[in-house]
């Protein structure tokens, strides 16, 4: 028999242990701060040098570029160094998964990544440190070194669309998996809750992770309450264990 395919959908939650707070969801702190919301909010970020003038600060400031990984991280790589076919689909930008040695091909980035910037203008990518380098060097808006275009985090903003590509592909693999394995997301954002469905609705075994209940659980083949750090690399452990499997 063919090792089942196994699709974990990790949201803020899996990261709050390496200490990157909920910035996205519904009450997470952007949503919470109109004047922090409007930095992230593409047609703000666009019209407003002064808003993005803020925006870059916040960059600087904000700490999701020394986090690390953390034990939730470190177990799903393990999954997948076991030899189980194991596909990310994250709501996270912080490239936590990579950063624990998931390979870039098996992670779907919904929300794209803070580590890189792009032009708005030409298209042109990044490091998301060297343009931090030029706002301490003193440019309080960098522009793209290729065409001179606005340059923003990678990241999808309030009011952009998600990447068709990367959405579809989340689609096909929640309909393909035999597992599907939401972490750490409230399932109260599309497309987010979406997938979970379409999981569901194909066959899979709907797992959810998570400290607070979702509008999924019903559905679920199975809930987990318990803190992430210690549930997943339980739940996890189970699926490599062949002993234990029904
Ligand atoms: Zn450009």
């Amino acid at each position: 028999m063919s090792k089942p395919l196994i699709a974990l959908l990790s949201g803020a939650g899996i990261s709050t242990d390496s200490g990157i707070p909920d910035y996205r969801g519904p009450q997470g702190l952007w949503r919470r701060d109109p004047e922090a919301e409007k930095l992230v909010t593409y047609e703000y970020y666009m019209g407003d040098p002064e808003i993005r003038r803020r925006s870059w600060q916040m960059r600087r400031a904000n700490r999701t570029l020394q986090a690390e990984p953390n034990v939730a991280h470190h177990a799903v790589t393990a999954l997948e160094r076991s030899g189980v076919p194991v596909r990310v689909i994250t709501q996270n930008v912080d490239g936590l998964h990579q950063l624990a040695g998931m390979p870039d091909r098996k992670v779907l980035e919904l929300h794209g990544t803070a580590r890189t910037v792009m032009c708005t203008a030409c298209g042109a990518r990044g490091p998301m440190t060297d343009a931090l380098a030029r706002v301490e060097a003193g440019e309080s808006d960098p522009p793209c070194l290729e065409c001179g275009g606005i340059l923003k985090s990678a990241t999808v903003m309030f009011g952009e669309r998600l990447d068709p590509a990367v959405l579809g592909q989340a689609v096909a693999i929640a309909e393909a998996c035999d597992v599907f394995i939401a972490v750490g997301t409230t399932l109260q954002v599309q497309p987010a809750a979406a997938l979970a469905g379409r999981a569901a609705e194909h066959g899979a075994r709907l797992i959810i992770v998570n400290a607070e209940p979702t509008p999924y659980d019903d559905q679920a083949d199975e809930v987990v309450r318990e803190p992430i750090g210690t549930a997943l690399p339980a739940l996890l452990g189970r699926i490599t264990d062949p002993s234990d499997r029904p």
